[in-house]
Formats: structure tokens, sequence, C-alpha cells
């Protein structure tokens, strides 16, 4: 008797599946997906000269710097200052298998006292990813605490891998607007973000 014959194709499918979803919860990643937000005609938040898609692709790069330092595999979902469609993006994300996705934004309101740091998840799978990046962009930075929130975000809701994203500030606060557009804090940004993404891999 041949296995074939033994496990109907309907168990066998479902077998597979299940695996599939193990190693979906597994914390264990190949590559790590970085979608800096917005891009080309679309500026993201702005105020005066500060455009928040310079600002996300720029921690972008240095969060990829960083994990490549630390000999993990990135992907940039773009590298310049060009558009990338939504699904575009998450095209790129689900074409590499044991891959995280970590989108990179910064905030905007018409509240202009609001500041802070927030980071986003959809699934549950999510949920642990985001909590280490907020946690430790928190201890990288001295602003607001704004949580770890649910939303439906397209490009965290269609991604199939664990997918975040991040919320690096308030263009529209006076003070964050001047860290965020100072190399050093875009770094400890990079670095907390990077370092949450590292411990999320090995707890
Ligand atoms: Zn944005």
């Amino acid at each position: 008797m041949n296995l074939k014959s033994f496990f109907p194709r309907v168990a066998l499918s479902a077998a597979v599946v299940l695996l599939a979803q193990g190693v979906a919860n597994a914390t264990y990643f190949r590559t790590v997906v970085i979608d800096p937000g917005h891009g080309g005609h679309d500026n993201g938040g702005q105020w005066g000269r500060v455009y928040e898609k310079h600002l996300c692709l720029d921690t972008a790069a240095r969060l990829e710097a960083y994990l490549k330092s630390h000999g993990i595999r990135t992907v940039m979902t773009r590298n310049s200052d060009y558009f990338i469609s939504l699904p575009e993006r998450v095209n790129i994300a689900n074409r590499y298998p044991g891959a995280i996705f970590v989108a990179i934004h910064y905030n905007y309101t018409w509240k202009q006292e609001v500041a802070g740091l927030e980071t986003y998840f959809t699934t549950p799978q999510s949920q642990p990813l985001a909590a280490f990046v907020q946690d430790s962009m928190l201890r990288h930075v001295r602003t607001n605490d704004r949580g770890v929130k649910f939303a439906r975000f397209y490009v965290i809701r269609n991604t199939t891998c664990p997918a975040v994203l991040v919320e690096c500030g308030f263009v529209s606060q006076d003070l964050e607007r001047e860290r965020m557009k100072q190399g050093w804090y875009r770094q400890s940004l990079a670095e907390g973000i990077g370092q949450g993404i590292l411990r999320y891999r090995s707890n």
C-alpha cells in the first residue's frame, strides 16, 4: 500500500495547512520586509518642508543597516522617493516565505499637542512583534507611549506573515518634529525598532 492511497488527498492538504500555520506562529523568520510609507507624489503627513515620506525612507534605511549588521536578511519595498501602491507592497512581502513585515510611518493630527509612538497590528500572530517593537522604541527615545493597537490598515491586514505598522512620532507636534528632523533621533528610533525585532526572534 502506498502512502498516497492510504491518506486521502483532503487529509494530506489539511496536514500541510496545519504545518504552514505552525511555521507562521513561530517567532523564527528568514527575512524582514521593511516598508517605508508613502513616496513619490504621496508625501504622507507634511509640515512646512518636513515630509513624512522622507522621514520614513531614512528611518527604514537605518533599520535596514542595523538589521544587516546583525546578520538579518532584509528587503525594502522602496529604496528611493517613488510611488508604490499598497497592493504592490503587500505582493512584495507575500513573495518571501518565512518573513516578517514592518511598515515605517510618521504621524499627523490637527491637535498640535499630540505626540508619541504607537505600533499597530491586525492579526493575533502579529501582536507579540508589535509589543516588542513598541517597548524597544520607548527604551531608545523619550516620548509618550501611545500603545500597541489593533487596526485594519491595508498593508498589515493583507500580508500573510506577522506584520506591524510603526508610527514614529507626530510631524504635527513642534518638539517631536524638531527631533525627527535630526539624524541621531531617527537612528535611535531605527535601533529601537531593530532591537524589538531581535527580541521578538529570540523570545
Ligand atoms: Zn503614513
